[in-house]
């Protein structure tokens, strides 16, 4: 079972899993997934998608859960931030008690952001982090922090078999083309022709992994040995500026657009790069996709996007009802 199945991450991890002929059961509420992601996948007598949020109890039988049920991108959580950790605690709260109750595997899908605006460069899994915990990140932040207690607490009071992943900035095709994150913001706005925005002074950082290293990670982590729970780190350790980044699209793309600098969000992390040697040494995972090589799959696939093809919507979050309207229209 996926949960977040029909997101960004979610949709290729199902792709992988049908293609290793398992049976998947794709769980999702579509708040940012979309069918379009999964539609390919609808035939398939190994796939079912069940439209469901996961702040609500659910009852299946499954053997392995990968926990991806959240929105990721900052203009999208903070949209309603009180589901937002619902659905991270109560969503985990959900998922661990089925995979208590069926004896299933469970992956959660942590993230960077535990770290917070780190002190500590780069991050290894033993540093605590810096999150403020009233900020306009928080229930993100500390919703995944959370989480990750909740699966500890699961662990050793309930013997279930977790294995928590940390995950830093990943960028490819199926991004949500609205969904604010830095590398579809910038490739939609070059193809445009509309100006880059780069927020601050474009100095803080982010070290981007291409999805496909990052499903294979998954993949292998799930299938590590039980006594493996992580925490551990994925991401790729080049790290870039996000003044370096737009450069970057902009020299692959052309055209008319120009940088122009928008002021810094609130809580904005300085900087951020994984310590992998975990990863590598547990798993014998380390990312192979550069971000240049890594970016052409992904500008290929916007072009196609804007030019009207893989069934997006394009509307931007703003016109999209609030999860609460949303749920009393359903
Ligand atoms: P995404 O927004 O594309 O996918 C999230 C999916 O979860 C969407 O399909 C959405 O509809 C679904 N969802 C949200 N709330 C739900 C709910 N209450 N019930 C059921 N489904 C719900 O984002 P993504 O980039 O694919 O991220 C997937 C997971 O990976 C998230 O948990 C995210 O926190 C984590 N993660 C992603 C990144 C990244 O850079 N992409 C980095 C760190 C962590
Ligand atoms: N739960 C679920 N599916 C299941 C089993 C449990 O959604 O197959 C939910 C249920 O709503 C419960 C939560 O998971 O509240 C936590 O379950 P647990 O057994 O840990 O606690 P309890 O049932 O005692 O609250
Ligand atoms: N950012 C930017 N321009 C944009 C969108 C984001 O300069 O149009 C910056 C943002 O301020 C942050 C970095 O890019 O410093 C990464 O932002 P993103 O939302 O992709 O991820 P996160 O902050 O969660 O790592």
């Amino acid at each position: 079972m996926v949960t977040g199945g029909a997101g960004f991450l979610g949709s290729h991890l199902c792709d992988r899993l049908v293609e290793q002929g398992r049976d998947v059961v794709c769980v999702d509420n579509l708040f940012t997934g979309s069918k379009a992601n999964i539609r390919h996948l609808l035939g398939s007598p190994r796939f079912e998608f069940l439209r469901h949020d996961v702040t609500f109890p659910l009852y299946v039988e499954v053997a392995r859960i990968f926990n991806l049920a959240c929105p990721a991108s900052p203009v999208h959580y903070q949209h309603d931030p009180v589901q937002t950790t619902k659905t991270s605690v109560h969503g985990a709260i959900n998922m661990l008690g089925l995979a208590k109750r069926v004896r299933a595997r469970i992956l959660q899908a942590s993230t960077s952001e535990v770290y917070g605006d780190p002190s500590v460069h780069p991050q290894p899994e033993e540093y605590w982090g810096n999150v403020n915990p009233i900020g306009v990140r928080s229930c993100y932040d500390e919703g995944k922090r959370c989480a990750e207690t909740l699966f500890f607490d699961y662990f050793r009071q309930d013997r279930v078999d977790i294995k928590v992943m940390r995950i830093f900035n990943t960028y490819g095709p199926r991004m949500h083309p609205h969904d604010g994150r830095v590398v579809s913001n910038f490739i939609v706005q070059a193809l445009r022709g509309d100006d880059l925005t780069v927020f601050g002074d474009g100095q803080q950082s982010r070290s981007f992994c291409y999805v496909d290293d990052m499903i294979r990670g998954m993949l292998l982590m799930m299938e590590s040995p039980s006594g493996v729970t992580g925490p551990i780190n994925f991401g790729n350790p080049a790290e870039f500026t996000m003044l370096e980044l737009a450069e970057k699209v902009l020299e692959k793309i052309g055209g008319r657009s120009k940088i122009v600098f928008k002021p810094l969000p609130s809580d904005d992390p300085r900087q951020r790069q994984p310590n992998i040697a975990k990863a590598r040494e547990t798993l014998g995972w380390e990312p192979a996709v550069t971000l240049d090589d890594g970016l052409e799959p992904t500008i290929a696939y916007f072009r196609e996007l804007l030019n009207g093809g893989a069934g997006f919507g394009l509307r931007p979050m703003e016109g999209q009802p609030s999860m609460r309207a949303k749920r009393a229209t359903e």
